[in-house]
């Protein structure tokens, strides 16, 4: 039998590879314009650090890791999100303390989850994280520049921005104790788990999807009327701040996220037409996570982007891995001039790609190569047309006549043409 794959770990294959590498280059341009700095991180972490930051009562930690023993007997967690190792990185190096700091990550993260559309047990992220900034202005730069975003990659549909504000611990503390009286009324009909998460986190049952509790959970004491002053100033500064940046958003009072370690904002983009993983992108204040990790209290906030979610909106726009130039070569001496053509041209302009023919073929072969390969031009060099130094140049995506183009001139001629149909594309 043949090896398969692990479900919900997939393999991304062309065209969706390229798509995937657009769309990171697209995001990371855009935090490169924010002033955020990359940092890369392992894959793989010590458990405790997940279940310290993310809470002991949370879907990532009750049932979603990938746990396992290493051969010293240690155990390792695959990452399932990026922010707490971004804070563990931070602590260990000393980069965290002193002047602020805006970092972003990226790449794969591993979840046990059941795999459906949009969801699955390796996917891709792209989050931001920064330190040392209280205000409202920071939580409103994360969410200006997701919004950035969407525009940089030409999303077709419109994610909305929601947002709430958890308060202060000590402000939920009042909320809880709130939510578990309201809570034991209905307890007929909470499930089990959530049962007993009215008594370890019972805010994570505003978060649960189960259809017959949506009645119980709209119903629910809402958690802004139970905010402290500054919480409701910092919440009340972050909407002006959004006001003026002409940023749209709508006031969730049920959004609670799933993590123990958020605190005053959180938010995420959601695009409703993606069904049931409707969210592209989460985040936060977690002004809470550094000292629960052993630094000294330390303000911070971020949020992470969900890449295969984004893809599923990109659908339409594939192909762009093209390749512009196909050498078609017939004849041993033209195999050797055509090599040393094709790197010369991929000297000259280095952002060209330029596939050579190999394993020979006659003209009608590899010219039906050149065709599937999805090439815009053929270049075509054949031993008799070697000592008139010139190539043949056959357009495969529009009707023109085959031209003639001397070696020496091949490279501004493709520069030119290949200049203009980048730019009309
Ligand atoms: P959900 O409520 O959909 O389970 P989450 O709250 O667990 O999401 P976060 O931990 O906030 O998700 O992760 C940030 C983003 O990463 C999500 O908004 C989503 O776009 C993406 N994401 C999370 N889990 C998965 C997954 N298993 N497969 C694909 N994308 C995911
Ligand atoms: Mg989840």
């Amino acid at each position: 039998m043949r090896i398969q794959s692990i479900r919900g770990m997939h393999d991304v294959i062309p065209p969706d590879s390229g798509m995937l590498r657009n769309l990171e280059h697209a995001l990371q341009a855009v935090l490169q314009q924010y002033g955020y700095q990359e940092v890369r991180l392992p894959l793989l972490e010590q458990t405790e650090l997940f279940r310290r930051s993310l809470g002991e009562v949370t879907d990532i930690v009750e049932k979603e890791m990938y746990t396992f023993e290493d051969r010293n007997g240690d155990s390792l967690t695959l990452r399932p999100e990026g922010t707490a190792s971004c804070v563990r990185a931070g602590l260990q190096q000393g980069f965290l303390y002193g002047q602020p700091v805006r970092l972003w990550y990226g790449g794969p993260f591993f979840r046990h989850e059941r795999p459906q559309k949009g969801r699955y047990r390796q996917f891709h992220q792209i989050g931001a994280e920064t330190f040392g900034l209280t205000g409202p202005d920071i939580d409103a730069e994360l969410m200006i520049m997701c919004h950035h975003m969407w525009q940089r990659i030409n999303l077709t549909s419109r994610p909305v921005l929601e947002i709430n504000s958890l308060g202060t611990l000590q402000a939920r503390q009042h909320y809880r104790t709130a939510l578990v009286a309201y809570l034991q009324q209905h307890e007929s009909k909470l499930g089990d788990q959530e049962k007993q998460r009215l008594h370890t986190n019972p805010m994570r049952i505003l978060d649960s999807k189960n259809p017959e509790l949506q009645d119980v959970i709209r119903n629910a004491p809402s958690l802004p009327e139970h905010l402290d002053q500054a919480s409701v100033e910092h919440f009340e500064g972050l909407q002006a701040l959004l006001r003026t940046a002409g940023i749209e958003y709508r006031v969730n009072p049920h959004l609670v996220r799933g993590l123990d370690y958020y605190s005053q904002t959180v938010f995420e983009w959601v695009v409703p037409e993606l069904g049931a993983q409707a969210t592209i992108c989460a985040g936060g204040r977690y002004d809470g996570l550094v000292e629960q990790l052993g630094g000294k209290p330390y303000p911070a906030a971020g949020f992470a982007i969900g890449l295969e979610r984004l893809m599923a909106l990109l659908e339409v726009s594939r192909g762009q891995d093209g390749i512009d130039v196909y050498m078609v070569l017939v004849g041993e001496q033209a195999s050797h001039a055509g090599l040393k053509l094709a790197t010369r041209l991929r000297g000259q302009l280095p952002s060209i790609s330029v596939v050579v023919n190999c394993g020979g073929g006659s003209m009608k072969t590899q010219m039906k190569r050149a065709d599937k390969s999805n090439a815009t031009l053929a270049v075509i060099l054949a031993d008799d047309e070697l000592d008139s130094h010139t190539v043949g140049v056959k357009f495969l995506r529009e009707r023109r006549d085959q031209e003639t183009v001397s070696q020496d001139g091949l490279a501004p001629y493709l520069n030119e043409y290949l200049g203009i149909q980048r730019s009309e594309s």
